[in-house]
């Protein structure tokens, strides 16, 4: 039983070592993915909780990983979060339309982190409330 599992799309390594050593320190299983295609592929496999998403990577880059994530039945509801230090409102907008939840800044701060993961993951748990004439499914 884990915290919850964590899919890290991130072409750069000590970045990679770095979240997954405080992930794991938290009780997260880390699933790692270098490139945005092995991402995808990654997303199929480990249903996760939560998905750490890069912007700048080899192949697709972050938002296009985002979209594409979006349309997989199994990913709808989950959580992804932009790392970026792309600071910038106009990068914050393209990453909300390509379907991220919200943003992490880079370099990560190893202390705020676990704390926004666990929030992102709480909020997943909750189901939407009905709309108010109870017709919803
Ligand atoms: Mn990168």
């Amino acid at each position: 039983m884990t915290a919850g599992c964590i899919l890290y799309v991130e072409d750069n390594f000590d970045n990679r070592l770095l979240i997954r050593r405080v992930l794991m320190a938290e009780g997260y299983e880390v699933v790692e993915a270098e490139s945005g295609l092995r991402g995808l592929e990654l997303a199929q496999t480990c249903s996760p909780d939560l998905v750490l998403m890069d912007i700048n990577l080899p192949d697709i880059d972050g938002y296009d990983c985002t979209a594409r994530m979006r349309e997989m039945d199994a990913l709808k509801e989950v959580p992804i979060l932009a790392l970026t230090a792309n600071v910038l409102e106009g990068d914050r907008r393209k990453a909300l339309r390509s379907g991220c939840n919200g943003f992490i800044a880079k370099p990560v701060d190893i202390d705020e982190l676990p704390r926004q993961v666990s929030e992102h993951i709480k909020k997943k748990g909750k189901a939407p409330s009905p709309p108010a004439n109870g017709t919803g499914t």
